[in-house]
């Protein structure tokens, strides 16, 4: 693990202002979350790597900068970045989906994207235009490889596919429901009344706040490891003794996310519909 954190600080030796603010392009620490479910991203931004026997799944590539950090996080576990077989995503944003293309040229994996973010992936991915889609995925679709199963629930609002991944862990004997959340935040550049380009996004909001309530959620990760905690998680993890409960088991911490956007959501809703009177 040193050895990694060394390599990586050299490689995010020069941050840009930006990016060293929200710790995007800073190295964090490679970790078993739970069971076969391992963190592989930045200090900013979630990526997720699921093993299997027959090879794994990547959640979320990032920017093409990122992959090399991705890249030794998941050295750092033991693992190989040529063994991902399928890449999956969180949504069609550059922060978390801008190097599908670039990997995949790489690595030869499948890619997958939700049907409502197909036309944003498209814009975004460098050359996709050429580059088949090897699934297109609808709501509640279950994406199996190696003995895993991975749901994709579509969480829309902060894109139209935005995708949050479901999937049940196993520790200590108990079997434990995880949310990979996509985000259900509400950008500050968004507009929610009268919006041309996506009519039905405060319709949509409101649809996936009631869903992710409705969802059983334990282990609680996500695109940003701001949304739950990451840095206060990951070092509760390495006191963590022996019998003591995992603390990416967070189910209070998930259900505040969801209030916690909501109200901005509303907040923000409200602001704009007195502006338009
Ligand atoms: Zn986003």
């Amino acid at each position: 693990m040193r050895k990694l954190i060394l390599a990586a600080a050299v490689l995010a030796a020069a941050p840009s202002p930006a990016s060293s603010q929200n710790g995007w392009d800073d190295p964090f620490p490679a970790h078993q979350v739970m069971d076969n479910l391992y963190f592989v991203g930045t200090g900013g931004l979630g990526s997720f790597l699921i093993t299997t026997p027959e090879g794994h799944i990547l959640i979320n590539t990032d920017f093409e900068r990122t992959i090399p950090l991705i890249e030794q996080s998941i050295d750092a576990l033991g693992f190989d970045l040529d063994d991902v077989e399928i890449i999956l995503g969180s949504h069609a944003h550059g922060d978390h989906q801008a190097a599908d293309v670039f990997l995949r040229e790489r690595i030869g994996a499948q890619i997958m994207i939700m049907e409502e973010d197909v036309a944003g992936w498209k814009r975004m991915n460098r050359g996709a235009g050429d580059t088949p889609i090897d699934r297109v995925l609808h709501d509640g679709e279950e994406v199996t490889f190696g003995g895993t199963t991975l749901v994709a629930h579509r969480t829309p609002g902060h894109t139209r596919g935005c995708t949050s991944w479901s999937m049940q862990l196993e520790e200590g004997g108990q079997t434990y429901s995880a949310l990979i959340v996509c985000s259900f935040g509400v950008n500050a550049n968004y507009v929610l009344v009268d919006n041309p380009n996506y009519p039905d996004i405060a319709d949509d909001y409101r649809a996936t706040f009631a869903k992710a309530r409705a969802m059983p959620v334990d282990v609680f990760v996500a695109s940003h490891g701001s949304f739950y905690d990451l840095r206060t998680k990951y070092e509760a993890l390495q006191r963590r003794e022996r019998g003591e409960p995992n603390p990416f088991i967070d189910r209070a911490g998930f259900l505040a996310y969801v209030d916690l956007q909501e109200g901005r959501f509303q907040a923000m809703l409200e602001s704009q519909r007195r502006d338009d009177r």
